[in-house]
């Protein structure tokens, strides 16, 4: 038969092992979500069959009257959703959507400034092994040693200092809000383009409980996996006309070639969910979520990095307890609850080792975890940890039985994909 279960046994029992993975661990890493059946739907379409290269109405094959309206829907809904005149919603990753502004706005040899991986950047603003810290002069900045807010006093002295082509603001691991104003205003002292690049926050953004880049970004990138609840891809947007025409040919032909209309078409339909009155309530409940599971945790007597989050995420400092972030995630992993191990700023282990794990709430909230089930999953967090600070690298093995059995009871009142 056609059905890939019997065609492919082999590739469809990783994803039946997958799914089951999904449906029965607490999912905790911040960048993940769990996206609606109807962009499932979209993504494995026969969209995935059609090249289209260059943009809707102006595409280099036929046969794309159906595709465009994929694509436009796509773009107006991305506008919508962020109050912006300009969308390309065809970078195939958050990566890409960085490397097409890069492409668009800035030579190989100017200088970028953005914030260091250490302190909670993303690698495509100017980490050394990236192509962002290869081909750009790179300066970055970082935290305040006081209270590890984003260090504007560094920015601007940074700037004055290397004159950069390019300011990003954002990353990966920052938990409190960004003063977009601030960013501009340091930005237009040196003549730098001003990125913002939203990509873990661009749910909240979307709902309202973040500051929009706009208007004080030239341009701002996101992924659409994260809190935007979408497939896995990237997205460039902008109100400035000059630098959407750049930004266009800079995607195609200058980095991509034929775009993932099937993904696009995904886009679309999350970017339409987003617009709906319940998204709002989701990003809220994620946002009161991420408190509670801070609170939780701090009451268990860990550390969070600021003392808190106003946002999905948050990191925690482990170093109350006497445990490193590398044998914290495999032994919550271990209990059925995933995280990521993240330095924390300043951290004083290698980035194998850590001092901290990273945790987020948008999966859990997508799934119906509440405030009540993320205090649960401190509670049981805190146990874990507890068990490795008494037993060393190994954990201790009953405790966390124990907690994976209620970690598998919680996953049972919220089930996943029931209908799959
Ligand atoms: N920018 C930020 C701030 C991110 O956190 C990420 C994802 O980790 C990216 C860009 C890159 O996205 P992708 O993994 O889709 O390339």
């Amino acid at each position: 038969t056609e059905a890939l279960a019997s065609r492919d046994p082999e590739l469809f029992g990783s994803i039946t092992a997958e799914l089951g993975r999904q449906r029965h661990e607490i999912e905790l890493i911040a960048s993940e979500n769990i996206v609606s059946r109807a962009v499932m739907e979209a993504q494995g379409s026969v969209m995935t069959n059609k090249y289209a290269e260059g943009y809707p109405g102006k595409r280099y094959y036929g046969g794309c009257q159906f595709v465009d309206v994929a694509e436009n829907l796509a773009i107006e809904r991305a506008c919508k959703l962020f109050g912006c005149s300009f969308a390309n919603v065809q970078p195939n990753s958050g990566s890409q959507a960085n490397q097409g502004v890069f492409q668009a706005l800035i030579q190989p040899g100017d200088t970028i400034l953005g914030m260091s991986l250490d302190a909670g950047g993303h690698l495509t603003h100017g980490a050394a092994p990236n192509q962002s810290g290869k081909w750009f002069k790179s300066v970055q900045y970082g935290v305040r040693k006081q209270d590890s807010e984003l260090d504007y006093a560094q920015v601007e002295a940074l700037a004055k200092e290397h004159n950069p082509k390019l300011i990003i603001a954002g990353g990966s691991a920052i938990p409190r809000v960004i003063d977009f104003k601030k960013m501009r205003e340091i930005a237009d002292s040196v003549g730098a383009y001003l990125l913002v690049d939203m990509a873990h926050f661009a749910g909240l953004v979307a709902a309202g409980l973040y500051p929009s880049p706009f208007p004080y970004a030239h341009v701002a990138t996101t992924t659409t996996h994260k809190t935007l609840r979408g497939p896995r891809g990237g997205m460039i947007l902008t109100n400035d006309e000059t630098i959407a025409k750049k930004v266009n040919s800079a995607i195609f032909p200058g980095i991509q070639g034929g775009p993932l209309m099937h993904v696009i078409a995904a886009k679309a339909v999350a970017f339409g969910e987003a617009l709906r009155p319940e998204f709002k309530d989701y990003q809220a409940q994620v946002v009161k979520n991420a408190q509670a599971l801070a609170d939780q945790l701090m009451k268990g007597g860990l550390d969070i990095v600021t003392g808190g989050t106003d946002t999905h995420l948050m990191l925690v400092d482990l170093r109350p307890k006497g445990v490193k972030g590398n044998a914290t995630e495999k032994a919550l992993g271990r209990a059925h609850i995933t995280c990521n191990k993240n330095g924390i700023p300043f951290d004083p282990e290698k980035p194998t080792v850590t001092s901290g794990v990273r945790l987020g709430t948008p999966a859990g909230t997508t799934r119906g975890f509440g405030e009540a089930e993320f205090r649960l999953i401190a509670d049981w967090i805190v146990e874990v940890v507890d068990g490795l600070a008494a037993h060393g690298e190994d954990g201790n093995g009953e405790v966390e039985a124990a907690v994976r059995a209620k970690v598998e009871a919680l996953c049972e009142k919220f089930p996943l994909y029931p209908n799959l």
